[in-house]
């Protein structure tokens, strides 16, 4: 202001042709208004003398004039003059806001009250009275014009306060602001809510026109506005709008390359090309780099309404938000790819879930490429294996909107880029194929420009890969491509565990496979033998019956033979018909045993009950074998079993069942053995007694593995063409039915029969002990339970 009004004062008084003293001291101008001539004269001359700058107006209108373009320090003024007098020119002048400021002494010949009042009245500062004393004049100028002095200095200093305030007061704001902005972008993650956030914050609170963060693609080439603020009625640029990263003639590419802000004071004087163009109402535009320490990320764009509206502070204050805004995005640029990890890691869990279970593995490939485009979006997506020397497709898919009628036009790549995947272990990006030599293009299929193609790598073996692509060129980040290489590598495990999985189950379905023709097998087999066991008993009961009479009748006639002369006295006739005799006899007994075995089998066995004393039962039996124990020197002795209790059981019964063990023994010991029978009485708490016979012999023993068999019927160890015939020879044949008698008339008594020996040896004779359990009061099974229980092996061999 100062400074222009010098140069309109200098202006003026050239074009109004106004004396200038020879003096140089110009420090105060003062106007001197006064329609006399001669007073003007000599008044300027005085004042010129003591160094003041004089002009001189000879009327009212003229005062007007140059008091509005020369702006005085102070103006003398006659109070008489023809035209608008001192009164009205006073009022005037301070009418008007250019020159009200300037203080007006009145030059007055009267000197009555009522003008001085007036002059007052009008905006006068003073009067003086003429004729003028100069002396007085020069004095009351001065006071004037050091009060005048003292009064703009006050002015201005209010004026440099408020501006101080001012200052202090954006400050203030713009330290609010920088707060706010901190706390704030510490809590937003989001990096579109945060960007959006800090542009609104800073046009708000400053009031700018518009405020634009840019941020730098290097991968797509391009300068992207990511958010911004305006004016309510600015109508904002869409987010997405680009620059070429390469044309640095963009003041926001310049300003993120260079890492320098960038002022344009005057839009209609700027000299750089602006990013966007439809903002009528910008004057101003400050642009900002968004810094992280040497590199820069973008730009901060500020507008303004008002040309110039950027000062030196602002420029700083808006730099460190600038450099906060920067760190804050890249902290949610973190954020982000952390919060991808993390889907991907989600993602990567659940499909290996699904794996784990009942999942048909053959889908393991198609649900890997699926999951796989949650994380990096493609449009076609194969899963590539190695087989020997070339590479399958193992599983296929696209995008919606991106199926193609044959598969044979997805693009898969060419051999070489596969070769070069599989040897280098490391993933492959093409962001244009067509600058590839040797890739196959197909003329009928739609160009997919970018390619990606990433190893399969499982325990350090390349099984193979994944090739991605996408239609647009450049498509696929860098970050694509280190999510998709995290991908990879789960997925390889998941290939493998397929992999393995089919085999185990494979292999576990052809052993269930082998089980189930093992088991129907063998109850095929074990069918055929309960067959072959109906048969046998069916044999055994019509043989026997069949075989009972013939011989009733033979024993019968050869008594009577042997009762009739002259055969009867022939001895050697007689000699004859005792051998049929014997012969029958033995015939009778095993007739009789087969019957009983068949009387088993078919569970008919009745026992008929009654008081018994073993005793008595045992000793008559051993007599019957007296004569054998002398042929064949053996020592059968049986100990005093009187004082066991008499039990309840079938006579005849168990006279078979001891007949069978003694003769057993007598069979199979050796000329000259031992032979005893010993008794006692057992009671187990809570139970009922029994009573414990054993039957022991100093033969030739019996192998543990056949001490169950020998209970079964027609069973018998070592070879049968061997044994001798006579029943109680040693090692004399028999047709294997006598234990198995014992064992089924002793179970028809509830009780329980067994054998112990060491082994079978001829030489060292290690002997048998049978031992037969008998309770004293019986309690048979019934013959449903032993069916049951036959039923229930039955059913669980099936
Ligand atoms: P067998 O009519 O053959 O005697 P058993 O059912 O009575 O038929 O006996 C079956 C088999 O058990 C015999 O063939 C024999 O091998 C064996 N055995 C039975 N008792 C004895 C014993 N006391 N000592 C050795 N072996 C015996």
């Amino acid at each position: 202001m100062e400074h222009a009004r010098n140069e309109a004062a200098t202006a003026s008084e050239a074009s109004l042709g106004t004396e200038t003293g020879g003096d140089t001291n110009y420090s105060h101008t003062i106007l001197i208004v006064d329609d006399n001539p001669t007073n003007l004269g000599v008044l300027s001359n005085y004042l010129k003398s003591y160094g003041f700058r004089i002009l001189v107006a000879r009327s009212g209108e003229s005062a007007l004039q140059k008091a509005l373009y020369v702006q005085p320090d102070i103006i003398l003024l006659d109070v008489l003059m023809p035209g608008i007098d001192g009164f009205e020119t006073c009022r005037q002048l301070k009418a008007e806001r250019q020159t009200r400021d300037i203080p007006v002494i009145f030059m007055t010949a009267l000197a009555e009250a009522s003008d001085k009042v007036r002059g007052f009245q009008v905006g006068g500062i003073d009067y003086v009275i003429k004729p003028l004393q100069f002396d007085e004049v020069l004095a009351r100028l001065n006071t004037h014009l050091r009060l005048r002095k003292l009064t703009q200095d006050v002015t201005e200093q209010a004026e440099l306060f408020e501006k101080m305030n001012n200052t202090l007061l954006k400050r203030t704001i713009q330290l609010e602001t920088s707060t706010e902005l901190a706390r704030e972008v510490t809590s937003i993650l989001d990096l579109d809510e945060l960007m959006n956030r800090v542009v609104e914050l800073i046009q708000s609170k400053f009031g700018y026109y518009f405020v634009g963060i840019w941020l730098m693609e290097e991968e797509r080439g391009l300068m992207i506005l990511q958010a911004g603020a305006g004016t309510r009625e600015l109508s904002l640029p869409p987010r997405g709008t680009n620059v070429p990263i390469h044309q640095a003639d963009y003041t926001v590419v310049w300003v993120g390359h260079q890492g320098l802000y960038h002022l344009i004071e005057d839009i209609s004087t700027a000299t750089k090309q602006l990013p966007i163009q439809d903002l009528p109402a910008a004057r101003s535009i400050l642009t900002l780099p968004l810094r992280l320490g040497q590199e820069s990320i973008g730009a901060l764009e500020v507008m303004s309404q008002a040309i110039a509206a950027f000062s030196d502070d602002d420029i700083l204050a808006l730099q460190a938000l600038g450099d906060q805004i920067a760190i804050a995005i890249r902290n949610a640029e973190f954020y982000k790819v952390e919060q991808r990890r993390r889907r991907l890691a989600e993602s990567l869990e659940q499909s290996s879930r699904v794996l784990s279970g009942s999942f048909n593995t053959r889908q393991v490939p198609k649900r890997i490429l699926k999951e796989l485009a949650m994380v990096v979006p493609y449009e076609h997506g194969s899963i590539l294996l190695q087989r020997e020397n070339d590479l399958y497709s193992l599983a296929q898919r696209s995008a919606p909107g991106h199926e193609q009628a044959n598969s044979s036009g997805t693009p898969l790549g060419s051999e070489k880029i596969f070769q070069r995947i599989t040897e280098t272990r490391r993933p492959v990006l093409i962001n244009d194929v067509t600058g590839e030599k040797e890739w196959p293009l197909s003329s009928d299929q739609p160009l997919y420009h970018s390619w990606l193609g990433v190893p399969l790598i499982s325990h350090s073996k390349v099984l193979g890969m994944m090739a991605l692509t996408r239609r647009e060129c450049s498509a696929f980040t860098m970050d694509d491509v280190t999510m998709a290489l995290a991908f990879a590598g789960q997925a390889a495990i998941a290939l493998e565990n397929a992999n393995l999985y089919d085999e185990i189950t494979q292999l576990n379905e052809h052993l269930e496979q082998k089980v189930a023709q093992r088991t129907a097998e063998l109850n095929k087999a074990y069918k055929l033998l309960e067959q072959l066991d109906q048969t046998k008993s069916d044999f055994i009961n019509v043989i026997s019956h069949e075989l009972r009479t013939p011989l009733s009748v033979i024993k019968g006639y050869s008594q009577i033979l042997s009762l009739m002369s002259p055969i009867g006295q022939d001895e050697q006739a007689a000699e004859l018909l005792n051998g049929i005799n014997t012969g029958v006899n033995r015939l009778h007994q095993i007739v009789n045993a087969m019957l009983d075995v068949a009387r088993i089998d078919t569970e008919v066995l009745r026992p008929q009950l009654e008081k018994l004393e073993l005793h008595r039962l045992i000793a008559e039996i051993i007599d019957t074998f007296a004569e054998v124990k002398q042929e064949r020197h053996l020592n059968l002795e049986l100990t005093d079993l009187t004082p066991l209790p008499a039990i309840e059981a079938d006579p005849d019964l168990l006279k078979k069942v001891f007949y069978n063990l003694i003769v057993n023994a007598i069979k199979y010991t050796p000329d000259g053995g031992q032979i005893s029978v010993v008794g006692q009485l057992l009671e187990p708490a809570g139970e009922a007694p029994f009573v414990e016979i054993l039957v022991r012999d100093s033969g030739i023993g019996i192998d543990p593995e056949h001490h169950e068999q020998i209970f079964e019927k027609f069973y018998q160890t070592g070879q049968v063409a061997l044994h001798s015939s006579g029943e109680t020879k040693f090692k004399g044949g028999g047709p294997g039915l006598g234990l198995a008698v014992a064992r089924g008339i002793i179970v028809a008594h509830g009780g329980q029969v067994w054998v112990e020996s060491e082994k079978h040896d001829e030489k060292n004779l290690p002997g048998s002990t049978f031992h037969v359990l008998l309770p004293v009061y019986a309690s048979p099974p019934s013959a449903g339970e032993e069916r049951n229980r036959d039923l229930e092996i039955v059913s669980q061999t099936a």
